[in-house]
Parts: C-alpha cells; sequence; structure tokens
C-alpha cells in the first residue's frame, strides 16, 4: 500500500486530462462538476459545467435563480433531480453558512444532497483534506488492486473498501515525493501541496482512462506490479457485481398539434419523473399495438379530425428502451390555416378542447425551454417538418 501512493501520484501528474474543474479549487465548481459527472460522461459534461458556471457563477446565483433557468441550462443532461438538488444545497449553503461552502467534512456532509463521495470529492479536491472517496471507477480499480473477490456493494465490503480507500488518501497526505515535473500538468510543488486531491483524482482517472470496465489497459497500467487481479488472471472476475437487468422496454406515443406556427405543449408537475421539464402530450402504451386514436381521444377529451404518422425517437434511460411514436394530429378548433384561435401572444391556454391540455408555444419559445431528450428531439423534427412544409 504504501508504494501505491507515489506510483498513482506520479502517474497522475504527467497524465491528467487537462478538465475545466481541474483548473480550480473553488468548491462550488468543483460540487457543481461531481454532480453533473455523476452517471455522465467527462465530454458530455464539459460544455454543460462551462455554460453552468458562466450563468451561475457563485452558490447564491444558484440559490436565487429560476426554475426555468436551472432545468434549461441541464436540458439534455438527464437526471433532472440532480439539478432540484443542486438549487436546494445552494439554498441551505445561503441559509446556514452565508453563501459559503464549508470547509468541514461533516458540515458538507449535512448538507442536503451531498453523499459520503460527493463530500470526500469536495473536501479532498477543493481543500486538500485526507478525506476518502469511493465511486464505481474507484471500486473497481481497489478491487482490482487488492484481489477483493466478495461483491463490493455488500455493506461489509463496502465498508471495507472505504477503509482502504481512508488509508490510502491518509498515506498521500505526507507523500512529497512527486519524480515528474511538467507545467501543462499538475506541477510537482501543486502535487506536493495538494497530494490527497492529486492522489484521489488519480485513483478516479486511473479507473476512467486504464482500469476500465472491458479491456483494462494492463500493459501500461503504473501499479501492474502490485495488482493481485492482473496477478492472478481475475480482472474480468472483478469486481464482482451482480450482472446489469436487461433493459426494459417502453413504448409512447405522442401528439403534435399546431396552430398557426405555434404548438400544445405542456409541463409535467412536480413530484413525477422529470418534473418541471416541457413535453408534447403523450402517453404510455401498455402491452400489445397502440391505438393512437383512441389515445389521443384520451388526452384531449374528443377524437381527433385527421392523424397521421410523423416520426418515431428512440430514446435509453437508466434501463429502459424507450420508443415514441409521433403523430401528426388535428383536432376541432385547431388546424395550421385556422384564423380563430384561441390562443394569447403570451401562449396562455385557450378555449379550443386541445388547450384544456397545454399551452400553444412558438418555436423560438420552445427554444427557451427545457425539454426531455425524446421530446426534443421531436421538436426539432416537428418544427421543421410542419412549417417547412406549410
Ligand atoms: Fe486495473 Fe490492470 Fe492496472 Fe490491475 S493492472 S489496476 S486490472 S489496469
Amino acid at each position: 500500500m504504501q508504494k501505491l501512493v507515489p506510483l498513482l501520484l506520479d502517474w497522475f501528474a504527467a497524465n491528467a486530462r487537462d478538465l475545466p474543474w481541474r483548473r480550480t479549487r473553488d468548491p462550488y465548481a468543483i460540487w457543481v462538476s461531481e454532480i453533473m459527472l455523476q452517471q455522465t460522461q467527462v465530454k458530455t459534461v464539459i460544455p454543460y459545467w462551462n455554460r453552468w458556471m458562466r450563468e451561475l457563477p457563485t452558490i447564491k446565483s444558484t440559490a436565487n435563480a429560476s426554475a426555468d433557468k436551472i432545468h434549461k441550462l441541464w436540458e439534455g443532461l438527464g437526471y433532472y433531480t440532480r439539478v432540484r438538488n443542486l438549487q436546494k444545497t445552494a439554498q441551505a449553503i445561503v441559509a446556514k453558512h452565508g453563501g459559503r461552502f464549508p470547509g468541514n467534512f461533516d458540515d458538507v456532509l449535512a448538507l442536503p444532497g451531498i453523499g459520503r463521495y460527493t463530500a470526500g470529492a469536495i473536501c479532498s479536491i477543493a481543500f486538500n483534506q485526507p478525506t476518502p472517496i469511493l465511486d464505481g471507477n474507484v471500486i473497481r480499480v481497489l478491487t482490482r488492486i487488492f484481489g477483493i473477490a466478495k461483491n463490493p456493494k455488500e455493506k461489509k465490503t463496502n465498508e471495507f473498501l472505504w477503509q482502504i480507500a481512508k488509508e490510502l488518501v491518509g498515506r498521500a497526505k505526507s507523500a512529497k515525493e512527486a519524480k515528474k515535473q511538467d507545467t501543462s500538468r499538475p506541477s510537482r510543488s501543486s502535487l506536493e501541496i495538494n497530494p490527497c486531491s492529486h492522489f484521489n483524482q488519480s485513483l478516479m482517472e486511473l479507473g476512467a482512462l486504464v482500469c476500465t470496465p472491458r479491456n483494462p489497459q494492463c500493459r501500461i497500467c503504473p501499479v501492474r506490479i502490485f495488482c493481485v487481479a492482473f496477478r492472478e488472471n481475475r480482472i474480468e472476475q472483478l469486481p464482482n457485481l451482480r450482472k446489469r437487468e436487461t433493459a426494459a422496454s417502453r413504448q409512447f406515443v405522442a401528439f403534435i398539434v399546431e396552430n398557426n406556427g405555434r404548438f400544445l405543449v405542456r409541463q409535467r408537475p412536480a413530484g413525477v419523473v422529470n418534473a418541471h421539464l416541457w413535453e408534447f402530450p403523450n402517453t404510455e402504451i401498455h402491452g400489445g399495438k397502440s391505438e393512437p386514436k383512441l389515445a389521443a381521444k384520451d388526452i384531449f377529451g374528443i377524437a381527433p379530425i385527421r392523424i397521421e404518422p410523423l416520426a418515431t425517437v428512440k430514446h435509453s434511460i437508466t434501463r429502459y428502451r424507450i420508443t415514441l411514436e409521433a403523430f401528426r394530429v388535428k383536432i376541432g378548433g385547431t388546424s395550421s390555416t385556422s384564423s380563430h384561435s384561441k390562443q394569447s401572444k403570451s401562449g396562455t391556454r385557450g378555449a379550443c378542447p386541445s388547450e384544456a391540455v397545454g399551452v400553444w408555444k412558438s418555436p423560438a419559445q420552445m427554444q427557451r425551454l427545457a425539454f426531455t431528450a425524446a421530446h426534443k428531439k421531436l421538436a426539432s423534427f416537428a418544427v421543421n417538418r410542419i412549417l417547412s412544409g406549410r
């Protein structure tokens, strides 16, 4: 264990990716990156993080931002509970700590929505404290290096892994050795000042770049000589996680209603999946073939005058494979040439039957709203197809 730490620190100094959140020690910026990186790849997060920090550069600005703004900034990243919790936590920091990110692990852990991993990551990366981290990448690296065959999700084994992570970062605190110097990478002096920060990041980085779930690059791995899984040819078996459930298919039908260049859309209510995001009227079809006309009647309260297939959008989220069949429908009182639309200029509800379902929005207004991923694809397709074909 003693020898692992300098090897990993040296490797990180020479190989760390130049990521925008690695150029700062602002705990707020690091916290935002950690929340975005949950279940999301680095290359996807970079533009979102840059935009977020530009638009909401402080804890106070996040605490005070409108729900529309935070959802729009998060649009496409998915798992939207994350952004709502991020704002709640920012509000708690303003209320309890005057808008200043607490620098003590227990205070960070006490914040709503921040768990042991995130608190450890913020305290080590921003404040160079010897606080351990354990996420999927780190679990993979540690179970392989130490040859831990038990399921790492089981309580006892998980706690054992936390203890190893703690021991390692504790040793890093006193590490002084960093042989390589490269000014474009974390420098030797920086490593000496921030060994806990860099050690934890080295575990994450090794898991992301070298000790990957499939086909790990053992040939170039800095800790290969100490790796039990490599030595005993057990890499494929570790970590010992249960196989993922196979993805379940779900089918939805969505209805595109257009009237004088505006589209009928609705906002998902609080307390449901993708709360606060926008979508076209839609419903899930359970079992068997969809009957879109009946589904449209259920949603709009009257049978559509006309219904025609428009597009099929496929989308994956967590363990679901979603197929969204979209239909262009004409409901009584709406048509692309109708001159008696009841909508107001602001796009509020009117008296047309379909208007009980949602609100009318122009393409420009829709651009400013946060849509679920599948409906965003659908919106751009529908706007192009319907309005260009008029
Ligand atoms: Fe992972 Fe291979 Fe390195 Fe072991 S030697 S830590 S399995 S990359």
